[in-house]
C-alpha cells in the first residue's frame, strides 16, 4: 500500500514538472531577466539621405528640366522629345524614349500634366505611360471626367490591375507619381523565382498596394513573364503631347 502511494506522488510530480516544462517561453523566462540591449544593434547606420523640395540628395535627376542627356531612342539614338519651359514633352510620332541607365528596385517620381483634350476621349486622351523595367507599364492618361476600362485608367497597372482610387485632378494641373517597384526575379534556367511588385501613389492617395504583377503589360494578349535583368525606364509616345517634369529615380 505504500509502495502505491509513493508510486501515484512520484506519477503526479511528473506530470506537474512536465506541465511546468510546457510553459510558453515568456512565462519560463520573465521579461526582467531579459538585457533590452540584446534586441538592439547599432551597425550598419543608414546613410543618410536628406529629402529636399525637388528631390532628395541621393537622387539619380533623369529630367532636370533642362536637357535629355540622360535619354535616348530604343535605337540608342539621342531623345527626339521636346524639352521647353522646364518641361519634357511627347513628340508624338517618334516613339517611347528611355533612360540609358538600367534600373531594377527603385523608387520613382514623375510628374505629368495632360493635354488638352480637343476632342479624344477614353485610351485617345492624354495617354502615355511610364514602364519599368522597359515592359510594366504604369498608365499615364487624363483621368478627368474620361471613361475608359478601369484597368487602363491613369493608376492602373495597364490591362492588370486598376487603380484603388480615382486620384487624378483637373485636366490642365500636374499628377504626381510615386512609384515603389520591386523587380521580378528569375533563376539560372530563366524560370520566374518571384514575380514584380509594385505600390504607386498618385497626388498622395495610394492607387497600388503592394500589387503582384502578372507579368509584362500588353495592349493585346496575357501578360506574362521574360526573364531579364537590370533595363532602362521608359515613357511611352501614344500620340498625345503629354508634359513630364522632375523626374528623379532612387535604387533600392
Ligand atoms: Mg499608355
Amino acid at each position: 500500500m505504500k509502495k502505491n502511494v509513493l508510486l501515484f506522488s512520484f506519477l503526479c510530480s511528473s506530470v506537474f514538472i512536465h506541465a511546468q516544462n510546457e510553459q510558453p517561453a515568456t512565462q519560463q523566462r520573465p521579461a526582467q531577466r531579459w538585457d533590452p540591449r540584446s534586441t538592439e544593434w547599432h551597425y550598419p547606420v543608414p546613410p543618410k539621405v536628406t529629402p529636399g523640395t525637388n528631390a532628395p540628395s541621393d537622387a539619380i535627376i533623369l529630367f532636370n528640366g533642362t536637357d535629355l542627356s540622360l535619354w535616348e531612342t530604343s535605337k540608342g539614338e539621342p531623345a527626339p522629345w521636346t524639352v521647353r519651359n522646364g518641361e519634357l514633352l511627347v513628340k508624338p510620332g517618334t516613339g517611347t524614349i528611355q533612360t540609358k541607365d538600367h534600373f531594377g528596385d527603385c523608387q520613382l517620381h514623375i510628374e505629368f500634366r495632360s493635354p488638352q483634350p480637343e476632342n479624344h476621349n477614353g485610351q485617345d486622351r492624354g495617354n502615355s505611360g511610364i514602364f519599368l523595367q522597359g515592359r510594366y507599364e504604369i498608365q499615364v492618361l487624363d483621368g478627368d471626367n474620361n471613361p475608359t476600362y478601369v484597368n487602363g485608367m491613369v493608376g492602373s497597372v495597364y490591362k492588370q490591375q486598376a487603380p484603388l482610387a480615382d486620384a487624378y485632378t483637373r485636366n490642365g494641373e500636374w499628377q504626381v507619381y510615386d512609384i515603389y517597384w520591386r523587380g521580378p526575379r528569375f533563376g539560372t534556367n530563366d524560370e520566374l523565382e518571384s514575380p514584380a511588385i509594385v505600390t504607386v501613389v498618385l497626388n498622395g492617395i495610394i492607387v497600388q498596394n503592394n500589387y503582384v504583377l502578372k507579368g509584362n503589360t500588353p495592349y493585346i494578349g496575357l501578360p506574362k513573364y521574360t526573364a531579364h535583368g537590370r533595363l532602362p525606364i521608359s515613357l511611352q509616345d501614344h500620340g498625345t503631347e503629354v508634359a513630364f517634369r522632375n523626374i528623379w529615380i532612387r535604387n533600392l
